[in-house]
């Protein structure tokens, strides 16, 4: 079986693009899986955007450490925006401008955004917009579990070495301090999901994180 090539040019090192409505949606929905292709793509660079940060310096300092200990030396960029928690709606004008403006710069061989069907309206909207920015690129929607529920049946599986996962963890909860008083945010709810998506695909380890792509061309 032939390894599938994810970036289109055979000379140009792996491009991703990473979007994510709040400071750690990035982690929750696809850090395993970033792990995963930075370790597999030693040349790969990665773009990293959050959208906000809830207007806090604190917040948006976090949003960026996490980053960096994601990425590493693959960080070709780091952007915090500040646009407001649970408002992206009301703000559809500064967002599209600002999709627009990463549209001319940025041109990444994978897309990693947020859910169209998220029940989340900041993150819907994201995803939204990421589609209509992104005509020609492979896109890959990613889940956050939340109060809302209304987690699916994604279509589309990235086994996880146990390493990958435990990494992902301790990285959100030593970057995200400002959340770990929230009940949810523990090591269980993400561990609990990587396991159940990992049992849907016969993941080796027992773990995967999983999206939803809605075209796919090879
Ligand atoms: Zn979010």
């Amino acid at each position: 079986m032939h390894r599938l090539k994810l970036s289109k040019r055979d000379d140009a090192p792996l491009t991703i693009l990473c979007i994510g409505a709040h400071s750690d949606d990035i982690e929750i929905g696809c850090g395993a899986t970033v792990l995963r292709l930075l370790h597999e793509h030693p040349a790969a660079q990665c773009h990293w955007i959050v959208l906000s940060a809830s207007g806090s310096e604190e917040r948006a300092e976090e949003a960026r450490s996490s980053a960096r200990a994601f990425l590493g030396s693959h960080a070709a960029s780091i952007e915090v925006k500040s646009f407001r928690d649970a408002y992206f709606p009301f703000h559809g004008e500064e967002l599209k401008n600002d999709f627009e403006e990463f549209k001319r710069r940025l041109q990444p061989d994978i897309v990693l955004t947020h859910y169209k069907g998220d029940l989340h309206q900041d993150h819907k909207i994201v995803a939204d917009l990421t589609w209509n920015t992104y005509r020609n690129h492979m896109i890959l929607e990613y889940e956050i579990p939340k109060y809302d529920g209304g987690l699916g049946s994604p279509n589309f599986f990235v086994p996880v070495d146990e390493s990958l996962v435990e990494a992902k963890i301790e990285r959100l909860m030593t970057h995200f301090g400002s959340q770990r008083s929230r009940q949810w945010f523990t090591p269980e709810t993400f561990r609990g999901l990587m396991r159940i998506r990992g049992l849907e695909c016969n993941s080796p380890s027992g773990f995967a994180e999983a999206y939803y792509c809605r075209k796919c061309i090879i």
